[in-house]
């Protein structure tokens, strides 16, 4: 929906083909840093009060400060925090309002690309037909359109899980989120704000083996595992509804060395699928989307070799940035719960006492989110055309 917007914003017809018959959310929890909430409100999302503010911090399951992930106060002050909570429906709601009728064709399952240099023709599933000029693959992990690139690869598979949850409250919670660790095992909370409503998002994380079997009682599964943690976590999860709880297994792919090829190229997930230990693989989708309109903004499209250029511009500028994240979020994820029991006491000793942790994600993703930022145009958030008549018809 992000590079949907994106191009329209730049003046593109643009239909999107998603393969579901309804838009539901495939989740529940969700934080943005604040580069995806500047490109959001450029492509003609609302995002006013879309989450809630929070600012994060590392601790160790006793409560001992680590790491404090700091933001320049005027960032904190424009865009609610380090991060914002929310829930995933209430992004997608968001982002929906903006498309304009007409552009997402539901039900459309694409299941051939042909790129014959004047042009992409795209065949779905029924038998359907349609041809664009550029043709991008925003289609997640199992990406079809990246297999039919670059063949088929395996997933790589983290041997992590987690089981997130979230509730509402009817007071206002304080601007802060804890993310905690014992020797194995994650339990962390953040605030959420979803449809003028308060409430808390938490997670449980950690190691599974391949045979294990799966957890059956989600509430047992992270009441458990939560007994070591601070009673306010402990508290979150028991006040939980059960309904309001997933469990996912967190997967993704190794860098891919090249995304594009003649008209055809990738976003999101299905360029660089990101575990949830950067809390930026929605946030990544969305930024690359923008990008990626801007190039395009900026050539002839009938001119094949303008959109090769184009498209390869846009990688290039976008793989270093989805490197870092998504083979930093694969380390932290493995340093937390994959490292050989012995090695444990070591590494939290270094976490507690030494300023390890506070450099590696309380100063230096900071810095990274800003260089993201600061590529990102100051300009006025563009209204579609819809939006636009029904403001006038107000
Ligand atoms: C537990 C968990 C927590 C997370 N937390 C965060 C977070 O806090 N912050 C954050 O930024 N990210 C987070 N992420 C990552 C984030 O969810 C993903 O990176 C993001 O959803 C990727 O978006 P996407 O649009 O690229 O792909 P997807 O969301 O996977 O969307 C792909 C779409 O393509 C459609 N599709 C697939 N194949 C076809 C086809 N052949 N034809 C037509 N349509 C097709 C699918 O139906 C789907 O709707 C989290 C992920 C998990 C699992």
């Amino acid at each position: 929906m992000a590079a949907a917007l994106a191009a329209l914003r730049v003046g593109f017809g643009v239909q999107l083909f998603e393969r579901a018959p309804e838009v539901r959310a495939a989740g529940n929890i969700l934080n943005l840093w604040p580069p995806p909430q500047k490109v959001l409100k450029l492509i003609g999302v609302d995002t006013d009060d879309l989450g809630a503010p929070c600012h994060a911090y590392f601790h160790n399951a006793k409560g001992r400060l680590r790491a404090d992930v700091r933001l320049p106060d005027e960032v904190v002050a424009e865009y609610g925090g380090g991060f914002i909570g929310l829930l995933r429906s209430g992004l997608y709601n968001r982002m929906l309002d903006a498309v304009p009728p007409g552009v997402l064709r539901l039900g459309r399952d694409v299941a051939r690309i042909d790129d014959h240099g004047d042009g992409v023709r795209l065949t779905f599933s029924d038998g359907a037909v349609e041809e664009a000029d550029v043709v991008i693959g925003a289609d997640g992990i199992n990406s079809f359109v990246r297999r039919q690139l670059w063949g088929e690869e395996p997933i790589r598979r983290q041997f992590l899980h987690l089981v997130g949850g979230y509730l509402f409250l009817d007071e206002a919670p304080e601007g802060v989120g804890i993310l905690s660790h014992d020797r194995t095992t994650q339990v962390s909370y953040t605030p959420i704000r979803h449809e003028g409503k308060w409430g808390y998002e938490w997670w449980v994380l950690e190691a599974f083996r391949p045979d294990d079997p799966l957890p059956t009682d989600l509430v047992e599964f992270c009441r458990v595992r939560a007994r070591g943690f601070p009673q306010r976590v402990r508290d979150l999860i028991e006040a939980t509804p059960p309904e309001h709880m997933q469990r996912w297994e967190i997967r993704d792919r190794p860098p891919l060395k090249q995304w594009s090829k003649g008209r055809v190229t990738l976003v999101g997930d299905a360029a660089h699928p990101t575990s949830p230990y950067a809390a930026y693989g929605a946030g990544m989708s969305i930024e690359d989307g923008y990008f990626l309109a801007r190039e395009l903004d900026a050539i002839d499209v009938r001119d094949a070799a303008a959109v090769a250029g184009a498209l390869q511009r846009y990688e290039d500028r976008r793989k270093p940035h989805t490197f870092k994240v998504t083979q930093g979020a694969y380390f932290t994820g493995r340093m937390f719960h994959h490292l050989p029991a012995p090695l444990r006491p070591l590494r939290d000793f270094v976490f507690d006492h030494t300023p390890f942790l506070q450099k590696m994600v309380g100063d230096d993703m900071p810095v990274h989110i800003l260089s993201q930022l600061a590529e990102i145009e100051d300009a006025e958030p563009f209204v579609p055309v819809h939006k636009r008549m029904k403001e006038a018809a107000e």
